[in-house]
């Protein structure tokens, strides 16, 4: 085994870290073991992860049914390619995701990762505009705030100015963007943003394959929470308009917002659905992208006679068969009552610091937990300060949140609450 220390030199001087500089600057924590909620580091520290390995680990670590169905997988077959050859691991999945996800969704594309999820929704817009007879319809919608991964469609989505790809305004495909929606899950509706929402989509309806937004919740783009009806009135809009509407449920999806899909909170089908992330209980990595049958048809009429996207990896059988055994045990209890649980939980640990001085709010939905600052945080500050108190946070801009695995006990809720705490004073 090489020493930490010896590690941490060769990680420096070879491996990049996500978003880092080469050599890397900061030294990462050294996990050598991981089980429950918790991650053990090479010097013997143990945290609880308050980030469930970026929103993935939704059963935490090393369980015993994911463990074994990986390894039952592996005394099988542990991949085949996916042009010509099907495999049980992947029918049974999409079967699933099909039941699962809203009604109408019917179709199901495999792939490797949140990312490229969204680039095949994108494809799946354009290639079903062009199958419609609409080949010019090429841009798409959204509203600023929000984050769909790091490849080239989901970068021109995620917020130009400020946001995590504003290195790229200029070159990125020129979208549309709307101001994000005001108020948070519970406040009403605000009348003239819905209708200036409208507008902006009715306005460039010529131009617009899709409309693609995080539903509920936007993520790694600010942490923001919104009312479930402004999905029902792009729902409206865009269907009147022959535009399609994707929803990135990447972050969202199996539970993590209070219902299995935050679409569910709206009582919506879009036309198009992205899940990762917790697919595979975090476990290896998988995604896909879902579509009605209207769109399936558009694409397999039109010219081409495809979908033009087919990755090596797709329908891996391990990440399938793991992806089967993490939807298993979250059906298998009362998921919805642990996440409510949780939220209560994350209530009472967060709420109280909304009287530190520096926060300027405190959010919680389903197991979701964020303290935004009126500063921007100090990253290794504030990570350490929370690694002093046993937890692992990640905190970004002015954000200090939590998604822990749903198998976090009331106590280390309790200990996470310690460590934002102390994050929030540190940073
Ligand atoms: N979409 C959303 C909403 C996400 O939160 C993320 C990742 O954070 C992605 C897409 C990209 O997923 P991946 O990192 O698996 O490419």
């Amino acid at each position: 085994m090489t020493a930490p220390d010896e590690l941490l030199r060769l990680d420096r001087a070879h491996v990049w870290h996500p978003y880092g500089p080469m050599p890397g600057r900061s030294a990462p924590f050294v996990v050598s073991e991981a089980a429950g909620a918790v991650l053990t580091l090479a010097d013997g520290r143990e945290l609880i992860d308050g980030m469930s390995s970026w929103w993935s680990a939704i059963h935490g670590y090393r369980h015993p049914v994911l463990d074994a169905a990986v390894r039952d997988q592996l005394g099988r077959m542990s991949h085949v390619m996916f042009g010509g050859l099907t495999h049980e691991p992947a029918v049974t999945l999409a079967r699933t995701l099909v039941e699962l996800t809203p009604d109408g969704l019917e179709h199901v594309f495999l792939c490797d990762s949140g990312s490229v999820s969204v680039e095949v929704a994108v494809k799946m817009a354009l290639q079903y505009q062009r199958g419609a007879g609409r080949p010019e319809r090429r841009r798409l919608a959204t509203w600023r705030g929000g984050y769909h991964g790091d490849t080239w469609h989901p970068m021109s989505v995620t917020d130009p100015d400020g946001g995590m790809h504003a290195l790229w305004a200029g070159v990125l495909p020129r979208q549309l963007f709307a101001p994000p929606p005001p108020g948070g899950f519970d406040s009403p509706i605000d009348g003239s943003y819905a209708d200036s929402l409208v507008r902006m989509v009715e306005e460039h309806a010529d131009e617009l394959a899709a409309v693609i937004v995080e539903p509920v919740v936007q993520g790694a783009g600010g942490m923001r929470f919104h009312h479930p009806g402004y999905l029902r009135i792009l729902r409206e809009v865009t269907a009147r308009h022959g535009i399609l509407l994707i929803f990135d449920e990447i972050a969202t999806g199996f539970g993590r917002t209070g219902e299995m899909f935050a679409a569910g909170h709206a009582g919506v089908t879009p036309d198009v659905m992205c899940v990762g992330k917790a697919l595979t209980g975090g476990y290896l990595t998988l995604a896909a992208a879902l579509c009605t049958t209207e769109v399936a048809r558009a694409i397999s009429d039109g010219e081409g006679g495809g979908l033009a996207h087919g990755p090596t990896f797709m329908g891996n059988p391990l990440a399938c068969a793991v992806a089967n055994a993490s939807i298993g045990l979250l059906r298998g209890q009362d998921w919805r009552g642990l996440v409510h649980v949780m939220e209560k939980r994350l209530r009472a640990a967060l709420e109280p610091l909304s009287g530190f001085a520096g926060v300027r709010d405190v959010r919680v939905l389903g197991g979701i937990g964020v303290v935004q600052l009126d500063h921007p945080v100090d990253l290794p500050a504030a990570t350490g300060a929370a690694a002093a108190e046993g937890v692992w946070l990640r905190p970004f801009r002015d954000l200090i949140y939590t998604m822990p695995p749903y198998v976090t006990s009331g106590e280390q809720i309790v200990q996470i609450g310690r460590g934002i705490a102390a994050a929030v004073r540190a940073g």
